[in-house]
């Protein structure tokens, strides 16, 4: 079976491979460069999703799972996921109260949540931390991960490759209609919503939720966290070569088409010294803007297009999380034998 799949992101780059381990004759098509997608420049945060939704917690759950899948099967030089967990907290009552909701939601759900003083943080897991205005306790999700995007996607590609599939970087698809191939598999993040007019995507700057992103990476700093910090107004995740990636949410509902992106990634910078004081002479070493593929209902979408022959689509937020799980799921639904977690995901739902 001739399968083409569009886009060489976390989520082309995990379906291809699977594609082609399965047996399929798979060619990828990507506008873009891997090391320039999203995904290259992702947070990279790989956790249990609880939007509220029992059917899209277990879909993260088990992506914890494939992650470790993934990990196993393609063994590169370099590692890209790291087991470390995440750590919260809140700097007033307020924030401490909505670290606490957020914690005992996720226990409810069974997934782990410690509560540690600042002491024992600074103790045992992050002894550069800066934690004198912590309201509440610090919440460790031990079971957490980090992903770094960046190392994956070559490391995927390389061995989708060394399973025949032929992957062809800078090859931008313009219309399905042209399409010669028995499925196509649109996994175009953002550039989905091109290729399928009508694809229920929220547009950047929609005021529903979050679309429009920065992400900051700094120079080599000389003691970096082990694992993802969500400090108050800050979020930090270790990247390669003791790189920093910072992402501040309250900059991000700040972005307009016109934002001065050099000085908001200024601003990111500035409050790491706060969190992170042996930190202090980093620098931006670069600042990338993005619009997450995000679903109107904020869930992934999973499936086959309607009235459209042999096309199927996966657009997500969290594709880091999710890459691993949806490239088995694609491969086995594109492959004619439908994955039960993927059933309340697909596009139907929104008609
Ligand atoms: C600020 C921010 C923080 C985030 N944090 C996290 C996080 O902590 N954890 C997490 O799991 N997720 C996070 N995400 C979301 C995550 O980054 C995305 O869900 C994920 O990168 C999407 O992957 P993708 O493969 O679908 O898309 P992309 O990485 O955008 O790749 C799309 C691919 O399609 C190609 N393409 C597009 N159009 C065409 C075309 N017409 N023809 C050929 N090729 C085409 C591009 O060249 C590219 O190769 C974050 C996103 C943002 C913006």
């Amino acid at each position: 079976m001739k399968v083409l799949v569009i886009g060489a992101g976390a989520i082309g780059a995990c379906a291809a491979l699977r594609l082609a381990e399965a047996g399929a004759q798979v060619t990828v098509m990507s506008r873009d460069e891997p090391l320039d997608t999203l995904s290259a420049h992702s947070f990279g945060w790989a956790n249990a999703i609880d939007e509220k939704n029992s059917a899209y917690f277990e879909l993260s759950i088990e992506a914890l799972a494939a992650q470790e899948r993934l990990a196993a099967d393609v063994a590169g030089p370099r590692q890209w996921l790291f087991r470390q967990g995440n750590l919260h907290w809140g700097r007033d009552s307020a924030s401490a109260a909505a670290q606490r909701a957020i914690a005992d939601g996720y226990r409810e759900l069974g997934y782990p949540v410690e509560e540690l003083t600042p002491e024992e943080v600074i103790r045992d897991l992050e002894p550069g931390l800066a934690l004198e205005n912590v309201t509440g306790p610090v919440y460790f999700y031990p079971r957490d991960m980090h992903v770094l995007g960046d190392v994956l996607l070559p490391a995927v590609l390389d061995r989708a490759r060394a399973a025949g599939a032929d992957v062809r970087i800078g090859e931008q698809v313009e219309s399905l209609d042209a399409v010669r191939a028995d499925a196509v598999l649109c996994c175009a993040g953002r550039g989905n919503a091109t290729l399928l007019p009508g694809l229920p995507l929220l547009p950047p700057g929609a005021p529903e939720r979050l679309t429009r992103g920065l992400l900051v990476r700094t120079t080599p700093v000389s003691a970096p966290p082990n694992r993802i910090i969500h400090a108050p107004g800050l979020s930090i995740r270790p990247h390669t070569g003791n790189r920093l990636v910072l992402h501040c949410h309250d900059l991000d509902h700040t972005l307009t088409e016109s934002s001065d992106v050099a000085a908001l990634a200024e601003m990111a910078l500035a409050r790491l010294p706060e969190v992170l004081p042996g930190a202090a002479d980093a620098e931006v070493e670069k600042a990338f803007v993005s619009v997450r593929p995000m679903p109107r209902d904020g869930m992934s979408i999973v499936g086959a297009v309607p009235g459209r022959n042999g096309v199927y689509v996966i657009a997500t937020h969290s594709g880091l999380t999710l890459a691993p799980l949806l490239g088995e799921i694609a491969a086995r639904e594109v492959l004619g034998d439908p994955h039960p977690l993927a059933e309340p995901f697909q596009l139907t739902r929104f008609a």
